[in-house]
């Protein structure tokens, strides 16, 4: 099924999907465009490459809340802090961050346990990816074409929006996409002329070029192992590295938290953080001791966890080449050019 609508009558897609549950999608703020939840169908925007932050806090918020509790009462008396699901649609989703989720996937939901919080958003969640333009070049810092992600790739979607010069195609890819889609009066039949559009950019999307290097999830796997101890190459390449978490914060497939808890007179609330390998103290174990004092060895472990760890373990490389880490460094540290560094050394 094929829907259109114009980019003018947005805010009409955007309130009947309200209608639905609550809207997240791109809006833009001072420092760039963000997802969001939307109170006002207007504020929805769709004239960005990427957002900031990825979308991964949609379901996995960077704080929440588990249990509330009294000091020094019974831990009966506990009380688990249900979380806040709801239907949702997540809107204007990139193809290489609707791949992360899939990755994310295998930690919150593959391993044998279940993180009943990611779960639930996820089942509750339908996806509107949005195609990059493949007309225009990318923004120098990504190389999802590099992991094989292509710059009109519906997979992973429920609903897949490419932009036709003001028009916006709306494809349904899963029967939950499907139905949601058959009940927005706001859309109309698209033509056949806008289906050959639609199926020409998905392919142009599949040989469009980001930066672009040849790798291979097992040699690259078996490069960092060989590379673990050389810490010439590692302390090359983290000299400017200034342990701020940015890269971590913003990747779509970073996934570290820690558990905390905080008590304000006799109130005690244990919560889920958000947390980075890149902190010096991400290691610290209560001895006192630090298997990883240097800056080197924290990024070692971010690049070899993606590029060789998560290989070696579940299969996929886990990183989508979204380019958030390289453009967000403050000393312009690139994962693209390390992995790159890694293959030649
Ligand atoms: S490591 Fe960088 S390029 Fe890869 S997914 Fe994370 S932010 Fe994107
Ligand atoms: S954003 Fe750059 S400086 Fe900050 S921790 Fe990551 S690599 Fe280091």
């Amino acid at each position: 099924m094929l829907k259109k609508t114009t980019v003018q009558k947005l805010s009409d897609l955007a309130a009947g999907l309200m209608e639905k549950g609550a809207l997240i999608a791109p809006v833009r703020e001072e420092a760039g465009h963000n997802f969001r939840e939307i109170s006002d169908p207007a504020a929805v925007d769709l004239d960005f490459y990427n957002t900031l932050l990825s979308p991964k806090s949609v379901f996995f918020p960077h704080t929440e809340d588990f249990i509330r509790y009294k000091t020094g009462a019974s831990i009966a008396e506990a009380v688990c802090v249900e979380p806040d699901i709801r239907p949702t649609v997540l809107f204007g989703v990139r193809p290489c961050d609707v791949k992360s989720f899939e990755i994310m996937d295998i930690h919150f939901t593959g391993t044998g346990k279940v993180d009943p919080y990611w779960a639930k958003r996820r089942e509750a969640a339908t996806i509107f990816g949005y195609a990059f333009d493949p007309n225009t070049p990318a923004d120098p810092a990504d190389f999802y074409s590099t992991l094989g992600i292509g710059a009109a790739d519906p997979e992973g979607s429920d609903v897949f929006m490419i932009r036709k010069d003001q028009d916006l195609l709306l494809q349904a890819v899963s029967p939950k996409g499907e139905k949601l889609l058959s009940e927005l009066p706001s859309l109309s039949d698209a033509s056949a002329d806008d289906q050959k559009y639609f199926d020409g950019t998905v392919a142009a999307g599949r040989t469009f070029k980001t930066r672009f290097t040849c790798v291979e999830a097992e040699p690259i796997a078996k490069k960092f192992e060989d590379l673990f101890h050389n810490a010439a190459f590692w302390e090359k390449v983290s000299e400017a590295c200034l342990s701020c978490g940015a890269c971590t914060f913003v990747c779509p497939t970073c996934y570290c938290f820690d558990i905390c808890d905080e008590t304000l007179f006799s109130q005690g609330t244990r919560r889920r953080v958000w947390d980075s390998c890149m902190f010096t103290d991400f290691t610290l174990e209560a001895s006192g001791h630090n298997p990883r004092t240097k800056v080197y060895q924290r990024l070692r472990q971010k690049i070899s966890h993606k590029y060789s760890y998560h290989i070696r373990k579940y299969g996929p490389i886990s990183c989508v080449g979204c380019g958030r880490c390289t453009r967000n460094c403050p000393v312009n540290i690139d994962i693209f050019s390390i992995v790159n560094e890694a293959m030649k050394a």
